[in-house]
């Protein structure tokens, strides 16, 4: 079995705690561990690489957290990454059948469950969003493979029909009936499913080519099979190149694979991930969840939860040096993105500064900026195009640095002054503060 990731970094942080910052011997020690970890999980070496480099750069200097071990917190780190580039918003993820009849054509090699797949995916339309379904088998050569997929139509209640079996018809032929079909038959959603070959070939190339030409759908899903690791991922690679992908279907995430197959092929395709396949009958199909892949990945069944924990307590340590920071009368233009993401964080106004009675004032400031979440994101943006010493003494920032960091923001100069302004206004508030009698006096003042 493999080991807990965390249990494997443990040894290397252990004297770790109290320090300030993550140094790049300790982020370097815990990043072999993570690389042997993704290896096992089946995640392909290039891919390995170029994680590894990002979290690197994201986790050296990153502040040690005193309430959870240096471990979980480079565990989170790498957590983070590894749903950022599983990618899966909601808007990746669901399938595009809005105009009817939508067409969605299924691809993959034989054997990878495309069949079985098909079904599920009409069951679910059916079930979830009451869609009436046309399934069509376009493989002509296995003629059990166009039995099977009536029969799992009948399995799949009245809303899925089978299109009726012409014997000695082509594939393009059979598409066109198809589409022809779902018009006339009102269907909402036509599921095209596609002959398969134990290996890929040109000839199942061109003909997969011919008929997404024909039936233009709207989805095309590569199926591909997650205990094959790293032949999935080539097989995902090939058809690539051949066909418009819009999407990838992995079956069989219910065996023993730890799924660095869908990080690698979501890496190599850039295409997201919609559909887990987990289980044979045809209620086993799950929609794509970045973070339970995630946690797979890393081989923890409660990594979800630890994370959770640990960003818990890493956002309570923050609220808690910000506040003495800003007892200290000390509010400089990190502070102030710290801010700005804790915002976002919560959903627009708020953060530590609502949660402070006494600088009500400060949160009126902002609010009076007309703070919403595009704003949150851009005046984000401009901090980040900052330097570390601008942001620390705002007052080096002359006319030229302005432009610059306008361009690399995306923003203009007035933006950047605005945002120059409110900050002043929210440092001089808390400057206020401090010498009125400490926060103590203020919270006093305001309740
Ligand atoms: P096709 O040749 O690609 O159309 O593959 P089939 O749909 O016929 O599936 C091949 C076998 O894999 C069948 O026995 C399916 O029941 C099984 N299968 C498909 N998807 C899954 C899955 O997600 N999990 C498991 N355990 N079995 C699956």
């Amino acid at each position: 079995m493999f080991d807990a990731l965390s249990d494997r970094l443990g040894g290397i942080f252990d004297g770790l705690t109290g320090r300030g910052a993550l140094s790049e011997k300790d982020v370097n020690a815990a990043l072999r561990e993570i690389r042997v970890a993704l290896l096992e999980a089946d995640v392909a070496l290039p891919v390995v690489k170029d994680f590894i480099d990002s979290v690197r750069t994201r986790a050296v200097g990153e502040e040690v957290v005193r309430s959870v071990k240096p471990g979980q917190q480079v565990v989170k780190i790498v957590y983070d990454g590894l749903v950022e580039m599983l990618g899966g918003t909601e808007a990746e993820t669901g399938l595009r059948v809005d105009n009817p009849p939508a067409t969605i054509m299924m691809a993959g090699l034989q054997g990878s469950g495309k069949t079985t797949t098909t079904a599920k995916i009409a069951k679910r339309l059916s079930e979830k969003q009451r869609k009436r379904v046309l399934l069509a088998s376009l493989d002509v050569r296995r003629p059990a493979a166009m039995q099977q997929l009536a029969i799992l139509a009948d399995q799949c209640g009245e809303n899925v029909s089978s299109l009726p079996i012409i014997e000695g018809q082509l594939p393009a032929d059979i598409a066109r009936r198809a589409v022809q079909a779902a018009k006339i038959g009102g269907y909402d959603v036509l599921i095209l499913d596609t002959a398969g070959r134990t290996t890929i070939d040109e000839q199942m190339m061109s003909e997969a080519a011919e008929i997404a030409s024909i039936a233009k759908p709207s989805e095309t899903l590569l199926v591909a099979d997650a205990l094959t690791g790293q032949d999935a991922v080539e097989t995902a690679r090939r058809f690539h190149e051949r066909l418009p992908l819009t999407g990838l279907v992995l079956t069989r995430m219910d065996g023993d694979g730890r799924g660095g197959a869908a990080l690698s092929m979501r890496a190599v395709t850039g295409l997201p991930i919609k559909f887990l396949g987990v289980g044979e009958k045809l209620d086993g199909l799950d929609a794509f969840d970045a973070g339970r892949v995630a946690g797979r990945i890393l081989g923890q069944g409660d990594i979800v939860s630890l994370v959770e924990k640990a960003s818990e307590q890493m956002d309570a340590e923050k609220a808690e040096r910000m506040a003495a920071k800003l007892k200290k009368g000390e509010f400089d233009l990190e502070d102030m993105a710290d801010q700005l993401r804790q915002m976002q964080r919560m959903g627009g106004l708020g953060g530590i500064m609502g949660m402070m009675p006494g600088a009500r004032k400060a949160k009126e400031a902002m609010a009076s900026a007309n703070l919403d979440d595009n704003v949150l994101k851009r005046q984000e943006a401009i901090i980040l195009s900052m330097t570390k010493q601008e942001r620390r003494k705002p007052a080096v920032l002359n006319a030229s640095r302005r432009k610059r960091i306008a361009a690399g923001s995306g923003t203009s100069v007035q933006e950047v002054n605005k945002l120059l302004k409110m900050h002043q206004q929210m440092a001089g508030m808390m400057k206020k503060m401090r010498t009125k009698g400490g926060m103590k006096a203020m919270m006093g003042a305001a309740s």
